[in-house]
Formats: structure tokens, sequence, C-alpha cells
């Protein structure tokens, strides 16, 4: 059995150094010893090398924070060393930057755009890209001028794809217990419940087919280009 005393939704470096100042101890776990946090990456970075930016993933293409300076960080696929300094100063702009989103809460754009932006530098599941993205999964359906019931198919697939990212990385860190997973969860089954629902009020029923077919066919840019690999990107992808 084991208590958290900090939000689990942060890195390594800034869980840590939490606990030393306000809780007088260096925290042992498993997550906290491992880089890469338990495989999550959430506090990587990603390698700049060519080859490493056009393959790398979730898992690959990485650099993960280690303890010391003195040891090496590099790239878990092609080895290149960088500095603890470069690799900091990384981080440092996208906090800062993150900050100046906060001001702008809401906006769908401003929060995409950073998502764009940082999501070549950081890791896929780095904990700046997951607040944004778990505020992001809230806001789709909630604006007045789109409520969730009349979404769009391409945002509905775009709340279904960031709930699916945001659960891969809390399965892993959270115990399904915690109200956050609990959360999501719940927002995921909501969302897959209104697409259900508005595929049926389509003009080409879902029923006619078995599947999500027609659902997007007069829509120029649907959203299976958005979901790749996920279990949304998977109901997307039924459509063609
Ligand atoms: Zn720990
Ligand atoms: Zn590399």
């Amino acid at each position: 059995m084991s208590i958290s005393y900090v939000d689990p939704m942060w890195g390594t470096v800034d869980r840590v150094h939490f606990l030393r100042i306000s809780k007088h101890f260096t925290c042992n776990c498993q997550r906290c010893s491992d880089p890469t946090e338990l495989s999550t990456h959430v506090s990587s970075i990603r390698c700049q090398q060519a080859g490493c930016l056009v393959n790398s993933n979730k898992a690959k293409g990485l650099i993960a924070p280690e303890q010391t300076e003195e040891k090496e960080w590099k790239c878990n696929s092609c080895n290149e060393i960088y500095p603890p300094v470069y690799f900091m100063s990384i981080v440092e702009k996208a906090g800062r930057e993150l900050e100046k989103l906060h001001q702008k809460y809401g906006n769908i754009e401003a929060e995409e755009e950073f998502l764009r932006k940082f999501g070549k530098i950081l890791s896929p599941n780095h904990f700046y890209l997951l607040e944004v993205k778990l505020g992001l999964a809230q806001i789709y359906g909630r604006t007045q001028d789109e409520p969730l019931p009349i979404l769009s198919p391409k945002k509905l697939c775009r709340k279904l794809q960031l709930c699916e990212e945001l659960l891969s990385v809390f399965d892993v860190l959270l115990p399904g217990t915690l109200l956050l997973w609990n959360f999501i969860f719940i927002k995921k089954k909501h969302s897959i419940v209104h697409f259900r629902l508005q595929s049926f009020k389509s003009p080409h029923p879902l029923r006619k087919t078995g599947s999500y077919g027609c659902f997007f066919q007069d829509e120029e840019s649907s959203g299976r280009d958005l979901l790749p690999e996920t279990q949304g990107g998977a109901h997307c992808k039924q459509i063609k």
C-alpha cells in the first residue's frame, strides 16, 4: 500500500524536490528511481537527430533525465549525448510558455498550438503536454457554442483521442482507484456515448452498415486522420 504526498502528474524532479523540502525525505520508490518513470517518459524530451525525429514515438528517440549530471544523458535510440543544461533549457522554455497559456484557459486553438509546437521537442507523454491534454479533453464539448451533443465528429474524435492518450499514462502511473483516473475514464465513456448518439442522428445511420460507416462521409477533413493507433482511432478508422 502506498500514499502519494505529491501530485503524481508532476515529473520526478519536481516531485523529489517537493518531498525533500516539505516532507524531508528522498523518495526511492520504483518510479522515482527510474529516469523513464516506468517507461512512460513523462519527464523526457525528444532527440533532435534527424533519424530519431522521424521515428520517435512514446518509447523511442527520447532522452530521459538521469539523476546526476555525471551520468550521460543520452537518446535511447541513437545514443546521442545531450548536456543536462540543454535539457533543462528546453523544459524551462516549455514551462514559461505553459504559464502564458494558463492565461488563455479555454482557448482550444492556443492549447492545440502548444501541443503541436512542444510535441516536437518534448516526449509525447511529457507532463507539460499531459496537463494541456487534460484541460483540452475537458474543454471539447463544453464550450457554449459547441456543447457535447452537437460537437462535430472531428472534435469528438479529438476528445476521444486525448482521453485515450491520457488513460495510457494514467494506467501506469496512477492506481485505478484515484479520482483523476476515474474522472478521465468517465469522460471517455461519456464521449463514446455521444459518439454513438450522433451517428444515429446522422443522415446515414450506423445501423445500415453495422459500423461507424458513412458517419464521416460528407466531412472533408474527418477525425480518422487524427487517430492512428488509439481505440478511439479504431472507431474512426472503420469509416471508409
Ligand atoms: Zn517516489
Ligand atoms: Zn536519437
